[in-house]
């Protein structure tokens, strides 16, 4: 995803699905025109990337030459008024194929056919890289079309969102959703995700999903998910993958307006890490950031242990059952760190220290992602 200004973009169309459009095209019209030497008029700007690239594709002598359509002097963002600029060159009796990048209302080729009315062409014929078919209005026919696309706003490739984007090798379509931050608080059984995630949540306007937390709720409220969990969780043993992502994808649809999510305790395999970028790619969306507490091991068993005197927590009262979801937690989500690290994802932050101190520096990852 990349941002424009204040609008975000998702990739949408390839630098080579782009270049097998531009041969088609070049192939095509080659074979269409003969013998004859055409002259391509690219129109700017945002023809000059498929102007250069369909030419060096196109495989017999040809002519290139460019124009501009702009604004009369003083007169703006009217599209009736406009002209064209830069056609220097004589036409008369030859073979003219416009090139255009895309072609959505088709506002510009009525000044395209107005200007060559009175050039002597043998033949005039329309070829764009992108069409809009939704937004068409005219009745001039398209004699050459590269790619077909939906009517949303695109940029790359020789076209801008306000000046910028043009010279992305590959296009981007506008991201119309808004757009989330999503956060993954790692770090082992009581290393203060839960109490970070508070402050967090708070000060980002986000939605904290723990998972643990949800399992608990229902393990309270006896459902069937509840039971299930329970028998995994006493012994301090992962939930199966299944259950779990199901559990997890249930609570993030519940808050579709959702600014974004903290979520802790998930995910804890590399199936829910899968499962979770697939979930926030159905959403437009991605995990910024795998943010890490980290705690020593004989830190977090005090921690846990005296926990357990008020929170009443079966998982937290027994030494060895702590001991066993701290050694779960390195074993089993070691390859989660690799899987964030591997996306530059993973920041690790040190978890000792005031609670407030921790929040600075979690702030502090969070601000520059
Ligand atoms: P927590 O409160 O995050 O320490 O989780 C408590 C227990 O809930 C864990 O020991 C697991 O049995 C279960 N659990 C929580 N999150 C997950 C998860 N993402 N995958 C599997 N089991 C989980």
């Amino acid at each position: 995803m990349i941002k424009l200004h204040d609008k975000y973009f998702k990739p949408f169309i390839s630098g080579k699905q782009i270049d097998e459009a531009l041969q088609r095209l070049a192939d095509e019209i080659a074979e269409d025109v003969g013998d004859e030497i055409p002259v391509f008029v690219g129109i700017l700007n945002g023809s000059f990337m498929v102007v250069s690239d369909f030419v060096k594709k196109y495989p017999k002598p040809c002519e290139v030459t460019f124009i501009k359509l702009a604004s009369y002097e003083g007169v703006k963002s009217s599209e009736d008024i406009q002209r064209l600029i830069g056609l220097t060159q004589d036409l008369t009796g030859r073979t003219v194929i416009v090139l255009e990048d895309i072609i959505d209302t088709g506002n510009t080729l009525n000044e395209v056919y107005r200007i060559f009315k009175n050039e002597q062409v043998k033949s005039l014929k329309i070829a764009t890289l992108f069409h809009k078919p939704e937004a068409y209005k005219k009745d001039f026919k398209l004699h050459y079309v590269g790619i077909e696309i939906p009517n949303k706003f695109i940029v790359g490739y020789g076209l801008d969102y306000d000046g910028l984007g043009r010279n992305l090798p590959e296009v981007y379509q506008i991201k119309e959703t808004q757009y989330m931050t999503n956060l993954v608080l790692f770090g082992p059984p009581g290393a203060g995700k839960g109490t970070q995630a508070n402050f967090l949540k708070e000060k980002y306007n986000l939605v904290h999903i723990s998972t643990g937390d949800v399992f608990r709720y229902n393990i309270k409220n006896e459902t069937a998910l509840g039971m299930l969990a329970k028998s995994y969780m006493d012994k301090g043993e992962l939930v199966p993958d299944q259950v779990t992502i199901d559990m997890l994808e249930a609570e993030v649809e519940k808050n579709t307006d959702a600014k974004g999510f903290i979520f802790d305790g998930f995910p804890r395999t590399h199936a829910q890490a899968d499962a979770l970028d697939k979930l926030m790619d159905s959403k437009d969306s991605q995990i910024n950031a795998m943010i890490a507490l980290e705690v020593d091991d004989e830190i977090l068993v005090e921690r846990l242990l005296s926990r357990g005197k008020t929170s009443g927590r079966p998982d937290d009262a027994d030494e060895s059952i702590i001991r066993n979801r701290i050694k779960e937690y390195y074993d089993k989500t070691a390859i989660l760190k690799d899987y964030y690290s591997a996306q530059d994802k993973y920041f690790g932050v040190d978890g000792v220290g005031s609670i407030e101190d921790i929040t600075k520096r979690l702030s502090g990852v969070i601000d520059k992602l």
